[in-house]
């Protein structure tokens, strides 16, 4: 595998300064019904404006409850067992892609499993995980196994395909509008790109105790805010990529999902939406007064195991 992915290094095309520009702030294209855009998010329990969106705050914008509790009271809660797997997954797979794809170094996949199990330890030796019913031994060496396959088998099947990796953990920050005071930022995991064809695809490494539904993916929004950076810098993108692992028995699911231009403008429509609700609920019932729950009961994370504020949700205390 080492040496195909070294070989694959030496022709891979640098991300351009163009790719990367264009990468930068947009004009906002407006939805087709009038809303007034807060200027600025609401203030933080310590007097702070919140400059952005991020990635992770974008998964907690469509409930105001798990919203106001993590984003603006900081109680994060504990981390479950999936957040560390996929954290831990994820380091490893991008330290070796990085060395043999992006510059042409030789890493082995027994470096890549060492690093996985460095973040392991690091992690619960400064964190609380909720492993819940499972053993922590046991769900690192699942872990280890998903990461093991994906390296073994899934990029070079990748590279095998004429794709080239040219970006890992690429950022991208979009303004709604001009005189906005907040943004909205995001990482795209893998960026690759296809010579002879031209076209880009995104990919994201999932690694849960279960693998994501087809249907979630088509439905994603952080997908969905990618596939829109994408299409704003003007690249030819090919699809996003969800490669979903179930770490209990180890099998992968490989989720191609579009967008269409239709959908990538709902998306920015309910951004705003949301945004325009919790500054509502900021002003109306300020910090310290529990904002309602969403409606969305259909999210992943709207359950015990992936709501770290279960305990504060009127959900929580009747399940
Ligand atoms: S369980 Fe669902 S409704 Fe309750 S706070 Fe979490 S995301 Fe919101």
């Amino acid at each position: 595998m080492a040496a195909t992915a070294v070989a694959a290094a030496a022709e891979a095309p640098e991300l351009s300064d163009e790719f990367v520009q264009r990468f930068q702030p947009i004009r906002f294209e407006p939805v087709p019904f009038a809303m007034e855009m807060p200027v600025r998010l609401p203030q933080d329990i310590n007097g702070r404006h919140l400059p952005v969106l991020s990635k992770s705050a974008m998964e907690d914008i469509w409930c105001p409850l798990r919203f106001q509790q993590r984003r603006l009271l900081k109680k994060y809660g504990h981390s479950s067992v999936d957040l560390l797997a996929g954290n831990a997954g994820e380091a490893g797979i991008e330290a070796m892609l990085d060395a043999n794809l992006l510059r042409g170094q030789r890493m082995s996949i027994a470096d890549a499993l060492d690093i996985v199990d460095d973040v392991w330890v690091k992690t619960l030796r400064t964190e609380y995980v909720d492993f819940r019913d499972e053993r922590p031994s046991v769900a690192r060496d699942q872990v280890k196994v998903c990461v093991r396959h994906y390296l073994k088998e899934v990029v070079p099947s990748i590279v095998g395909a004429g794709w080239r990796l040219v970006a890992l953990q690429h950022g991208f920050n979009e303004y709604l509008a001009p005189h906005l005071r907040w943004s909205v930022n995001g990482v795209i995991d893998q960026v690759w790109h296809h010579p002879e064809t031209g076209l880009y695809q995104f990919r994201d490494t999932k690694i849960r105790r279960s693998d994501m539904q087809a249907w979630r993916a088509h439905r994603d929004r952080q997908a969905s805010l990618y596939v829109s950076a994408a299409h704003r810098a003007g690249l030819l993108l090919d699809a996003f990529y969800f490669d979903s692992y179930n770490r209990k028995i180890g099998t992968l699911k490989v989720l191609r999902t579009t967008r269409t231009a239709r959908a990538i403008t709902e998306t920015w429509a309910t951004v705003q939406s949301a945004v325009v609700q919790i500054t509502t609920f900021n002003d109306r019932l300020g910090l310290h007064t529990p904002w309602p729950m969403t409606l969305d009961h259909e999210h992943w994370r709207c359950s015990q195991a992936y709501c770290s504020v279960w305990s504060a949700c009127p959900r929580g205390q009747v399940a």
